[in-house]
């Protein structure tokens, strides 16, 4: 069992800090989370605020008006109508001056959300893209882009809720308790004493009973998703055995998993629904009750029971609302927490505090005592490795599947840290300088490369987005692209499809090269570049990495021998560890040496008849 430390994993410790933390700390964190987007535009915030405080304010006062007209039309005159049109423009004034600071909200909070909206997707996409490799391979695609789009939806809907729900509910609820109080205390103390009562049983409903299972119905969403984008991303592999029913039958086991969770979901937000009704209607039997008990006793007028009525109706409506803006709040700060562990998580592969550019020379790279161990996996791949590639040396790196080299190349652009040990470029810890200038030091054609839905031009430009037509096209002569591009009809400015799925593998990977070939980079890596290409194309292949590896330090990984015969120097893995380092010729001359064979059973099987010849 290896001793190493474990590896740390920037998700995990922000789920468990989600796990553990209270829902205080959560609902603190969402806060100062929206409060952060909100601050965007101060004014724009305050506006609002004080728009909505003052239209709702106005909202509590147009009953109270109307019990005004009635009183005016009771006991005035028709010789006298003057105080009743002064009620009825009292009126008609509040209920307009409501409705335009309402919408003014509105126009407010269109400016406001679009803002902060766009401002958290581009955060998100920002830290997600940073994140480390592992990371990436251990998340799935579909269900990352449907946290972050649920994040920004959520936080439209949470500040829709607050600023049109549970804002004007608070202030509605003082404002007309205040109101009773000073007209009729009786009044007043049944309606506070209701709304506590209600605000009680709906918050408890909500938070114990409706919210555990949304978020189970939420996780499930989430694997659903997830599984239609892992199913739908290889559905290349899924046809080619044939197994659309297979993956039928998988996705119908999860989502039938998900449907069950749902409908609890939404049954237990109806039952909490029905709950509310009942008390409404208690609150208004008591309210109304009272009313007309105080009416008998000579303590109110009719404009009085009439404005009674009108505001029996204005609280029903804001508290009706309020059980479904509770929960509504409750999803939207769980829906919110994947962009806020985004937003916490430690980066896991993070540039020192005082990183600074690598300084790159010819490209001298050295492996010093270097321990390496994925995470998850029990035991290391690399123990106490050294190594020495010198600058401009061309090293070809062999061994059976699973030896370690593609990490090793891996480990070079510090897509991983390691647990012990240096690896340095030019004499500086890699550590120690910025991720984007090591990365721009090394060129890379990947085993599987993978293109972006954009033309071939701009797929080739990638490392270098400055580079001219001419530069581009001299780039992919020499990878040989132009020999498929010419019969395209709209040539290099061809769309490749998603992933480059409407080119051949071979056709990807020599774009892949006449990327690495524009970017001129002091280091080179070539991770079984030439795999998918036929022989001929791979023998100008050859014949184009051997130009361009000319001066500078050049990793290539082959499991065709042919590919790496002239190289300077060949590194046999075996295990994680070196078991064989020399020339071509060198190793040859090992009797029973693992090179040795694998050369002699690829010149067998034919794999390698080109270099035979
Ligand atoms: P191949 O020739 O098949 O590409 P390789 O020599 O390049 O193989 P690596 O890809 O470096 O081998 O893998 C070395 C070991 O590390 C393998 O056992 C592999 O399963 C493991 N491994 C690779 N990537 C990861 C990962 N992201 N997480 C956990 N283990 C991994």
């Amino acid at each position: 069992m290896s001793t190493l430390p474990e590896p740390a994993s920037g998700r995990n410790e922000a789920k468990a800090a989600r796990d553990t933390g209270s829902m205080r700390t959560r609902y603190k964190r969402v806060l100062s989370f929206c409060l952060h987007y909100w601050m965007l535009s101060p004014p724009l915030f305050f506006g609002i605020l004080s728009a909505r405080i003052a239209s709702t304010l106005v909202d509590v006062a147009v009953p109270v008006s109307a019990g005004f007209l009635i009183d005016a039309i009771a006991n005035g005159s028709r010789d006298n109508p003057g105080p009743a049109f002064r009620a009825l423009a009292l009126f008609i004034g509040l209920g307009a001056t409501f409705a335009i600071s309402r919408q003014l909200v509105t126009f407010l909070l269109n400016r406001l959300s679009g803002q902060s909206i766009a401002a958290i997707g581009r955060d998100s996409f920002r830290k997600v893209q940073r994140f480390s490799a592992d990371w990436h391979a251990n998340s799935f695609a579909g269900a990352t882009v449907r946290k972050i789009t649920r994040g920004m939806t959520s936080f439209d809907t949470f500040t829709d809720t607050l600023a049109f729900g549970l804002l004007p509910s608070f202030i509605v609820m003082v404002g007309v308790s205040a109101v009773f109080f000073y007209r009729w205390p009786v009044l007043g103390v049944i309606m506070a004493v209701s709304i506590v009562i209600y605000l009680t049983v709906v918050i408890t409903m909500s938070v114990r009973y409706v919210r555990p299972a949304n978020v189970e119905a939420r996780e499930w969403d989430s694997k659903m998703a997830g599984a239609l984008a892992d199913s739908i991303t290889g559905n290349a592999v899924v046809k080619s055995f044939a197994a659309e029913e297979r993956e039928d039958a998988m996705f119908e086991s999860v989502s039938g998993n998900w449907k069950w969770r749902a409908i609890r979901s939404w049954d237990r937000s109806a039952i909490s629904g029905i709950v509310q009704a009942l008390m409404l209607m208690a609150l208004q039997t008591a309210l109304l009750g009272t009313g007309v008990w105080l009416w008998s006793q000579g303590q109110a007028t009719a404009g009085g029971i009439a404005s009674l009525v009108a505001t029996q109706f204005l609280i029903n409506g804001y508290l009706r609302e309020i059980g479904q803006q509770v929960r509504t709040v409750q999803r939207t700060v769980n829906d919110m927490d994947d962009v806020l562990d985004f937003r916490d998580a430690t980066m896991q592969v993070a540039d020192a505090a005082d990183a600074s550019p690598l300084q790159i020379g010819k490209g001298r790279i050295e492996f010093d005592k270097v321990d390496f161990r994925y995470s998850g996996q029990s035991k290391a791949l690399y123990e106490n490795f050294s190594l020495v590639i010198p600058a401009g040396q061309r090293v070809g790196l062999v061994g059976p599947s699973g030896a370690g080299k593609s990490t090793f190349v891996k480990l070079i652009q510090r897509l991983y840290d390691v647990q012990g040990g240096v690896i340095s470029i030019d004499g500086q810890d890699i550590a120690k300088v910025t991720q984007s200038s090591l990365r721009q030091a090394v060129g890379l054609v990947p085993q599987e490369p993978v293109l972006f839905h954009r033309s071939i031009a701009e797929n080739i430009a990638y490392g270098r987005p400055d580079a001219t037509r001419a530069q581009i096209e001299e780039a992919a002569r020499l990878a040989h692209v132009d020999l498929f591009v010419n019969n395209l009809p709209k040539g290099y400015d061809t769309l490749v499809g998603e992933r480059g799925v409407k080119l051949s593998g071979g056709e990807r990977q020599r774009v892949a090269i006449a990327r690495a070939i524009l970017a001129q980079t002091p280091i080179l890596i070539l991770d079984e570049a030439t795999s998918s290409l036929d022989s001929v194309s791979e023998l100008y292949i050859r014949s184009a990495i051997e130009r361009l590896s000319t001066d500078r330090t050049t990793i290539v990984i082959a499991h065709r021998l042919s590919t790496i015969q002239r190289l300077d120097r060949i590194l046999v893995f075996e295990d994680g560890r070196i078991v064989e380092d020399g020339d071509h010729a060198q190793l040859m001359q090992c009797k029973d040496g693992v090179y040795k064979k694998l050369l002699e059973t690829q010149l067998q099987s034919g794999e390698i008849v080109q270099a035979a010849e």
